[in-house]
């Protein structure tokens, strides 16, 4: 080999070798060789301190979340997937009328409750999303269905419905998801609109998600949500999409977000944390505060969940709570505000 064909085959080699860097991660198995089994769940983020909230309520809600976390770590424990732990910890969450989503969404301005949701694998990127969803009882299991019975990433409103009563999920009439509270909110809402003041910043928030850690070191990420109270019909926010609302890669990171949604779109915050992560050396917990005091820079609060496949996590919020917990081997606790 002379030296020039010597030198050229060299840089081919350092050039695949770049190249392989970047590979998918559906070919390329998980390196942690003993992860940690973690989940991490949030139920919206907002700006009530520990005096807006009734002993009674904050009972309520760190109950709720133990449960969604126990339900997920369930699945985890038994070796299975965090998708699927995602997934279970979200379910539970969205048959309580306590969060807004599923059971206690939140009403449109017409009165009527729209849903979105998604949900990410992180060991090949497969993802799944509805939006705008009126009579599918858990949204979260037709964006899984979604994602595992169609080629498609996204489906919205009445085709979304189709193809969850096809795949044979729970519908539900519109009905079902009325509440007195978020109802009550609605009317609040309304008034303000007539009075022309602005809408309370608590509207924009209440969505759950999880992220979670698998014992064969994939992670996933899920968020459901009601969307803002007073949205108009038709609106879509950053939960079911993939990159702003959730996001998950086996190369980088798993988040979830909750907060005012249109921030986070425009911001692309979920990719944007785990894309710091991946090339850049923030840690997980500086990428998730970067972005979140990004995007309160152009206007938007709210808080998300990251987690790494190497179990290092991050909660980060720009509000003054956000309903949250962790749950591993060594560590079981649920939070709500800032200080805690
Ligand atoms: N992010 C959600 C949305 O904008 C709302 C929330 O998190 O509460 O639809």
């Amino acid at each position: 080999m002379t030296k020039t064909t010597c030198m050229l085959s060299l840089a081919v080699m350092a050039l695949l070798g770049a190249c392989q860097s970047l590979a998918d991660p559906s070919t390329v198995s998980a390196t942690n060789p003993t992860p940690p089994l973690v989940i991490l769940v949030h139920g919206g983020a907002g700006s009530v301190g520990p005096n807006g909230m009734s002993k009674e309520d904050q009972a309520a809600y760190r109950t709720a979340l133990g449960l969604a976390l126990d339900t997920g770590y369930a699945v985890l424990a038994k070796g299975g997937r965090s998708l699927d732990a995602v997934q279970a910890a979200i379910v539970t969450m969205e048959n309580n009328p306590l969060f807004n989503a599923g059971k206690g969404a939140v009403f449109t301005a017409e009165g009527k409750n729209e849903l979105d949701s998604s949900l990410m694998d992180g060991r090949n990127r497969n993802a799944g999303a509805v939006a705008g969803v009126t009579i599918v009882k858990n949204p979260i299991l037709a964006a899984r269905a979604v994602m595992d019975k169609s080629p498609h990433v996204m489906m919205a409103r009445d085709g979304a419905e189709a193809f969850a009563k096809e795949q044979g999920l729970d519908i539900v009439p519109p009905s079902y998801f009325f509440t007195q509270k978020r109802w009550d909110q609605l009317e609040r809402a309304r008034a303000r609109a007539k009075a022309k003041a602005a809408l309370p910043a608590s509207s924009h928030f209440g969505t759950v998600g999880a992220v979670a850690l698998d014992a064969d070191g994939h992670i996933a990420a899920g968020t459901s949500t009601g969307g803002m109270t007073y949205k108009r019909f038709g609106r879509i926010g950053d939960s079911p999409i993939i990159g702003a609302g959730t996001y998950a890669s086996d190369l980088s990171c798993a988040v979830s977000a909750t907060g005012w949604g249109e921030f986070f779109i425009r911001g692309t915050a979920a990719r944007d944390i785990c894309a710091r992560v991946q090339w850049s050396n923030a840690t997980i917990q500086e990428a998730a505060d970067l972005v979140l005091a990004d995007l309160k820079n152009m206007g938007g609060t709210g808080g998300v969940l990251a987690l790494t496949p190497k179990g290092t996590y991050a909660f980060s919020f720009t509000t003054q709570m956000m309903f949250r917990g962790v749950k591993t081997a060594n560590r079981d606790e649920v939070y709500i505000f800032g200080d805690e």
